[in-house]
C-alpha cells in the first residue's frame, strides 16, 4: 500500500476532538502513526501534552478508539512492556506502544526506557520532542538546545538561557542494542510513514522512533508554521532524519539530500521567541553542534 493509500484509507483512530494548541505537529504525529499501527494497538501514554489534550478520554466517545493505559511521569516502557508480555499470550500481533513527550522519554523516564531496551521488550516508543516541558510551563527539558530561553533557563542579566547542549537519546539507545532507532519528522510524510510501518515488523527488540515536535506555544512562533519549522529542522541538519536497524546505520533520503546543501542553523531558529537573545557567536555555538553531530552521524552510516 503506499503512503497515501495507507493515510486515505486507514481509520483516524483519534477522535476528532482534542484540545491541543493549534497547529500542534504532536497531535498530527500521532494520527498519522495510528494509521499505520492499526486497531489493534494499546497505547500507554504518559502525563504531557498528548495526555493533557484528552488521549485518554473524556467520557466513551473521545479520546483514542483504542484502550489506553496512563503511565506515570516515568515508568511508560516498563508498564507497556508488561502489557506487551500479557498480550504475548492472549495475542503476539498486539502493538504496544508508548507515545510520551521529551519530558517523559530522556528525563524521568530514561531509566526505564534503556532497562526495557537492554532487556529487547518488544514495544514501540514514541518521543514526541517539543524540546521542553510544554505543557506545565515551559521548563527546559534534557532535549531543550543550548540557549533557549526556558522558564528555568531564562534569559535575563545573570544568564544567556539555557546552558547545556540537546541529548542525543536517538544515539543512545542505538548503541544501546535496541533493535530499530529512527528519527522521525512530520514534515516529512513518507518518511514518517516508512519508520513507523518498519517498526511494526520488528519482532526481536524495542523499537525507538523520535519524533521532532514544534510547539507554536512554547517556541512563540504561530501555529500555521509549525510544519515549516519541522522542514527547516531537517534541512539544515539540525535534526538528522536516520535509521539505526539492527546494527546498522542509514541516514535517510531527505537528510542526504539535505546534507548536498545544508541550511544554515540561523535559519531554523530565526523568529522564534526563545532564541531571539542570541548573538552571533551564540548561533554559531549552535551551528557548530549540528555540524559536529552530523559529522558523527555519516561516520557511522559509512
Ligand atoms: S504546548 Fe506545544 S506541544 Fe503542547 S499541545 Fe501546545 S503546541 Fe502542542
Amino acid at each position: 500500500m503506499s503512503t497515501m493509500d495507507t493515510l486515505m484509507n486507514n481509520e483516524d483512530l483519534v477522535s476528532p476532538g482534542l484540545s491541543a494548541c493549534q497547529g500542534c505537529p504532536a497531535e498530527l504525529s500521532l494520527r498519522t502513526a495510528f494509521k499505520v499501527l492499526g486497531p489493534k494497538t494499546v497505547l500507554g501514554v504518559p502525563p504531557g501534552c498528548i495526555a493533557g489534550v484528552g488521549v485518554p478520554g473524556w467520557g466513551l466517545k473521545t479520546g483514542m478508539k483504542t484502550p489506553v493505559v496512563m503511565p506515570l511521569l516515568g515508568n511508560s516502557a516498563s508498564l507497556m512492556a508488561g502489557v506487551k508480555q500479557a498480550y504475548a499470550k492472549i495475542d503476539p500481533e498486539v502493538h504496544c506502544v508508548v507515545f510520551a513527550g521529551d519530558g517523559a522519554t530522556v528525563d524521568s523516564g530514561l531509566q526505564t526506557l534503556s532497562a526495557a531496551a537492554e532487556r529487547g521488550e518488544n514495544i514501540i516508543y514514541f518521543c514526541y520532542d517539543n524540546e521542553g516541558y510544554m505543557n506545565t510551563g515551559f521548563q527546559k527539558s534534557g532535549t531543550t538546545p543550548h540557549g533557549a530561553h526556558m522558564s528555568t533557563s531564562p534569559f535575563g542579566p545573570y544568564s544567556r538561557g539555557n546552558v547545556g547542549f540537546k541529548k542525543d537519546v536517538p544515539l543512545m539507545l542505538a548503541t544501546q542494542d535496541a533493535a530499530y532507532v529512527a528519527t522521525l519528522c512530520p514534515s516529512h510524510v513518507q518518511d514518517f510513514v516508512n519508520k513507523v510501518q518498519r517498526a511494526t515488523e520488528v519482532k526481536d527488540g524495542l523499537c525507538y522512533l523520535h519524533i521532532m515536535s514544534p510547539c507554536p506555544t512554547g517556541w512563540g512562533v504561530k501555529p500555521d508554521q509549525s510544519i515549516q519549522y519541522a522542514r527547516a529542522a531537517v534541512e539544515s541538519l539540525y535534526f538528522p532524519l536516520f535509521e539505526y536497524d539492527h546494527g546498522t546505520f542509514t541516514i535517510s533520503r531527505p537528510s542526504l539530500r539535505a546534507g548536498k546543501k545544508p541550511r544554515p542553523v540561523s535559519e531554523f531558529i530565526a523568529g522564534q521567541r526563545r532564541f531571539r537573545h542570541l548573538t552571533e557567536e551564540e548561533i554559531q555555538q549552535l551551528q557548530d553542534d549540528v555540524t559536529r553531530k552530523w559529522n558523527l552521524l555519516n561516520k557511522l552510516a559509512s
